[in-house]
């Protein structure tokens, strides 16, 4: 086996990112060495990239970077029992400590000892990463591979629309980014009626359309009340998926959800944002739900459903696809914001 890799690590404290021949590291006890085959680039990759508050507060450099992936498991660390070398597998990327309160309690995918694989250790943007075995998920064979990085992210939009309850109501999603889009099939699949998606990109527009949106309104010209007043009867929409993590979308979801209605935030503002809590949030009986990453396991298992029984199709939303040395034009691509998901292959 190969000794040394290429990877792309976040080696100083400013923007951009380097690519470095790396040794390849060895699985610890509890832990796989995958051979990386497909990544893919999340949003949190790009603010570590451009190295924002966050990514300054919780990020230790250098470090490997990215966390989506699929891969070929080939090598075993201590007191691995269930994954085989061979096995065709993508990560959770919540590296749970399995023994605090919310651990012990069946919320391990917000453990308060929480690491984050590609945040707070080695990431996957290189040709071999470890990973924990709690972590590791085996891919259903009939699910295409080109999918299989995806499932991360799509488990992020999966947890989003089951908080909304969807099924046969109206609903908004502020934000169509890769989450945003992701989301869209999802609430289709789950049974919403009528799809509102709010996004000032063209490029974003035209593709939440084309997986499914039933009304797509550009919230810097259009007047998104008119128009959720018009779809929903006056009533205004019963859930809020917020993907944007913007103030002023969060602010402009809030007032078109019916009063008694939902919003659920995975969109991360860089900065605190100030609302109407009086009149747009506790008059109207509003319930606020944040979403982080993806409940472990139960997301996974729907996304393999909705893949498998081809309840959805993602494969518009994945736009562009680059071999890894080309990361800085995949996130240049973030930057503008004219793409769906971005695949890297090494
Ligand atoms: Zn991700
Ligand atoms: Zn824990």
């Amino acid at each position: 086996m190969d000794s040394t890799m290429k990877a792309v690590v976040k080696s100083r404290p400013e923007f951009g990112a380097e690519l470095q021949e790396v040794p390849v590291p060895d699985p610890a006890p509890g832990q796989v060495l995958v051979k990386i085959q497909q990544t893919s680039i999340c949003g949190s990759d790009y603010h570590i990239y451009k190295w924002n508050k966050w990514a300054e507060n919780n990020v230790e450099i250098p470090q490997i970077m990215g966390h989506e992936m699929a891969g070929e498991v080939v090598a075993l660390g201590c007191g691995v029992s269930s994954v085989s070398a061979g096995d065709f597998v993508s990560a959770e990327t919540h590296i749970p400590c399995g023994h605090c309160y919310q651990c012990k309690t069946g919320l391990q995918h917000i453990c308060v000892n929480m690491k984050i694989l590609g945040v707070h250790t080695d990431g996957v943007f290189a040709d071999y990463a470890v990973i924990e075995e709690v972590d590791v998920w085996k891919n259903d064979p009939a699910i295409p591979a080109k999918f299989a990085s995806i499932q991360e992210p799509l488990g992020n939009a999966i947890d989003t629309i089951r908080a909304g309850e969807v099924a046969a109501k109206n609903i908004l999603i502020t934000g169509a980014g890769p989450a945003g889009l992701l989301s869209i099939p999802v609430a289709k699949a789950f049974g919403a009626a009528n799809i509102i998606v709010s996004e000032p990109n063209d490029y974003r527009r035209e593709l939440a359309e084309e997986v499914g949106a039933d009304f797509v309104v550009n919230p810097l010209e259009d007047d998104l009340e008119a128009i959720v007043e018009e779809v929903t009867d006056g009533t205004g929409v019963d859930f809020v998926a917020e993907m944007s993590g913007v103030e002023a979308a969060i602010n402009q979801g809030l007032r078109q959800i019916t009063p008694g209605g939902t919003i659920a935030l995975l969109g991360v503002p860089d900065d605190p944002v100030r609302l109407n809590l009086t009149d747009d949030l506790i008059f109207k009986g509003i319930n606020m739900i944040g979403v982080t990453g993806r409940e472990m396991f139960q997301t996974w298992y729907i996304a393999r459903r909705l893949l498998k029984e081809k309840k959805i199709d993602i494969a518009p939303i994945i736009t562009h696809e680059f071999p890894l040395e080309d990361f800085a034009k995949g996130m240049e691509l973030m930057q503008s914001g004219n793409c769906g998901k971005i695949v890297l292959n090494p």
